[in-house]
């Protein structure tokens, strides 16, 4: 597993983006998230060691873009040389994760077609507004790998609509850091039945800071987060 930063900040775009970590973690460094810049490891996909071999090896997954979105308008002057790299490394698996799908069609490169083989694309929906707007358009893309993400999930969703054996993965999570929204379990409950009637697989990632279940709510330290929604049990794969 590998992660690749090409550039860095964002702007705050839909709901789900109120408590953007890009900006809490920026903000305890005195940097604006709302510069976008091209980082130095721009080119590591095809930057190789003394010995000559790629510093990411073969087979990795390589989670891509997670400190901005990778459809930012500020980034189009770069994307073009981005998409080439993750062309030529066809022996990675690139996952993003996007709440600007809109703009598929005037990001994606000349040769894309039916879409490269090892480029997944996640779509953000945090709520019910986003999933009606974005999944519509989002299912009929030409994508090798499409997943669904609810995280920070804001209400309950319901997806029923749209799930089908296009989507490879529906993940939720709650929202984490010391603003957090809550997130309720019969929220993350319902996803996962929805899932299980399309024959979709979830995954449920985190609790989120703020999580309530049976009427209670809990704080949970962020440490506990990943472990207390593994422990649910409520992940499911087809
Ligand atoms: S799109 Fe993602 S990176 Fe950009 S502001 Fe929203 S949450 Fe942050």
């Amino acid at each position: 597993m590998a992660n690749w930063n090409p550039w860095h900040g964002c702007h705050k775009y839909s709901p789900g983006c109120r408590h953007c970590y890009v900006y809490r973690s920026d903000a305890a460094h005195g940097k604006d998230s709302s510069v976008v810049a091209k980082t130095s490891s721009f080119g590591l996909p095809l930057a190789k060691n003394r010995a000559g071999e790629y510093k990411i090896p073969s087979g990795e997954r390589v989670w891509t873009c997670f400190t901005s979105d990778f459809f930012v308008e500020d980034a189009d002057q770069w994307r073009p040389e981005a998409w080439a790299m993750m062309k030529e490394r066809s022996d990675l698996n690139f996952l993003f994760i996007t709440k600007r799908i809109h703009r598929f069609y005037e990001c994606i490169p000349e040769d894309w077609d039916a879409g490269y083989p090892n480029v997944h694309i996640c779509c953000t929906v945090e709520n019910q507004a986003c999933a009606d707007q974005r999944l519509p358009f989002f299912k009929e893309l030409p994508i090798a790998q499409k997943s669904i993400i609810c995280e920070p999930i804001l209400e309950h969703i319901d997806l029923s609509a749209y799930l089908g054996p296009w989507a490879k993965e529906v993940v939720a999570g709650g929202e984490s850091g010391p603003s957090a929204r809550i997130c309720r379990y019969e929220w993350i409950t319902d996803l996962q039945r929805q899932c299980r009637e399309a024959g979709v697989s979830f995954w449920f990632k985190q609790t989120g800071a703020m999580f309530e279940k049976d009427g209670k709510l809990y704080r949970i330290p962020r440490r506990h987060q990943h472990i207390q929604a593994q422990k649910s049990g409520l992940n499911y794969t087809p």
